[in-house]
């Protein structure tokens, strides 16, 4: 089978005009992930799960997988087509036609608030990927085949031959016997390492900085690789992890070739217990969600205090609006980040971030951070917005045993902003109440005021609260 890539932009406008409902915001559970990376799911519901069977909306089998989808609405037909395989399906009947030979489905397709869902497992199967279910994680895992000879369409490697032509190729391939690596992802606190082999990977980990190794004998990169993850001339790559305080970055690389061995580095932010699960499924995971850190090494672990910052928003998320159409969630981050550094100095203070860049953690995803790691104490930092004359500096707090927390962060806020002090306040916040330690919420100022706004996003202003945020920490903690 030919690389998944094309796709069918021309019926896109049909799909948004059967399927109006599109984009509705709703939470779903459950993620489907293709060579270890995670697909684009609707947000509205309409991925389930039925009778055991994942059912997705047509719309990501075009999009996401890039299938062809023809819908004829009168008949209730589904028509899939990728290379020479065609799928029709019915909505309603449990029965297919393969390539025009009926196929007994485990669920029929149906119709959900105006989109038709199908199932995932037969549609990805009729077009050769292999298809797995993680049960506890609620996700699916899509592989596609190893097109191994690197002849797929479209590689224009051949000069003047054309694609349909194909030379055989009287030199065995060496490579032709080792696993291609299709991807590589990060989510949920877990490695996971697409492959379409066998694989038999040695895991370890090397100190200072602490690092965790998956070595994969035996190996390569796909062909396709390089299409979802950057890929140097030099067969090496990396991407950020920000979501989970444990790791920072993830490298891979190909470090060997007697045998053609393809490294993968988690770079951590500290020790941490893994669990290797290779169960020959196409799927290689490195979980780092056990228990127990090791003992003595994690944050706070070394007799030292932790702290979680908690740059309020992100993502999708701005926060207010200021003024001048400035961002909350820009401010909230610079401050944070700035922070960082500070506390970086601090030998007796380990911090984690609940975000460090542009991303947006769920209220829950900065909560659960604070109690998994048993955080001494919570900051999260913000900027208000209300009626344009409302001007100053707040902190908030939900439980009583935050006051003294609020207080002595308060002070400090009020000192270094030179903004006009609004309070201590005590108000029923999602991360303030939630969290299990001391913790507060920082409202550095209104955005909705011309003159916060003119100095919220100075660097001076940004510096100066920063330090204001680390005094208040140390003093607090009794570090002084
Ligand atoms: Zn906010």
């Amino acid at each position: 089978m030919k690389k998944i890539g094309f796709t069918a932009l021309m019926f896109f406008a049909m799909f948004l005009f059967i399927f109006p409902q599109w984009g509705q915001a709703a939470a779903g559970s459950t993620s489907i992930y293709l060579d270890g990376k995670a697909l684009e799911l609707p947000k509205n519901g309409e991925v389930q799960n039925v009778n055991g069977n994942v059912m997705i909306p047509i719309r990501v089998v075009v999009e996401e997988l890039g299938f062809v989808v023809d819908w004829d609405k009168k008949t209730r037909t589904i028509t899939i087509q990728q290379s020479d395989t065609q799928l029709k399906l019915v909505v309603g009947q449990s029965t297919a036609l393969v390539n025009g030979t009926k196929v007994k489905l485990a669920a029929a397709p149906k119709l959900v608030s105006d989109t038709t869902i199908v199932p995932l497992r037969f549609v990805g199967e009729q077009m050769g990927l292999t298809v797995t279910w993680d049960n506890v994680k609620k996700s699916a895992h899509l592989i596609t085949p190893n097109s191994g000879s690197g002849n797929g369409t479209g590689s224009g490697e051949n000069a003047g031959g054309g694609n349909e032509e194909q030379t055989p190729d009287p030199v065995p391939d060496p490579t032709a016997n080792l696993a291609n690596v299709g991807g590589i992802s990060f989510s949920d606190n877990r490695l996971m390492i697409a492959v379409d082999k066998n694989v038999k990977p040695s895991i370890f980990t090397m100190a200072g900085p602490d690092r965790i190794v998956i070595d994969l004998p035996n190996t390569k990169f796909a062909d396709t690789f390089s299409n979802n993850l950057m890929l140097d001339q030099t067969q090496n790559g990396y991407f950020d992890v920000t979501e989970y305080p444990d790791v920072s970055k993830v490298r891979y690389a190909l470090f060997d070739d007697q045998p053609s061995t393809i490294r993968v580095v988690l770079d951590m932010n500290y020790t941490k217990k893994y669990e290797l699960i290779n169960n020959n499924d196409g799927l290689i995971i490195v979980n780092l969600n056990t228990e127990s850190s090791t003992p003595g090494t994690a944050p706070g672990g070394n007799g030292k205090k932790l702290v979680v910052i908690d740059a309020g928003h992100g993502g999708s998320d701005p926060g207010a609006i200021s003024v001048t159409k400035k961002k909350e969630k820009d401010f909230n981050l610079a401050v944070v980040l700035k922070v960082q550094e500070l506390l970086k100095q601090e030998s007796d203070i380990d911090f984690v971030l609940t975000r460090s860049s542009d991303t947006y953690p769920t209220l829950q995803d900065r909560v659960k951070i604070a109690n998994d790691l048993k955080a001494d104490i919570f900051i999260s930092v913000h900027a208000n917005a209300g009626s344009a004359t409302a001007s100053g500096v707040e902190t908030y707090y939900t439980r009583s045993e935050s006051l003294s927390l609020a207080k002595v962060m308060h002070k400090y806020l009020v000192q270094s902003s030179g903004l006009s002090d609004r309070g201590v306040r005590s108000k029923s916040l999602h991360v303030t109440r939630e969290t299990k330690m001391p913790a507060v919420l920082l409202e550095c100022g209104y955005l909705s005021n011309k003159n916060d706004n003119a100095v919220l996003y100075t660097e001076d202003f940004q510096d100066r609260v920063a330090e204001g945020v680390v005094k208040g920490i140390k003093e607090y903690l009794g570090l002084n």
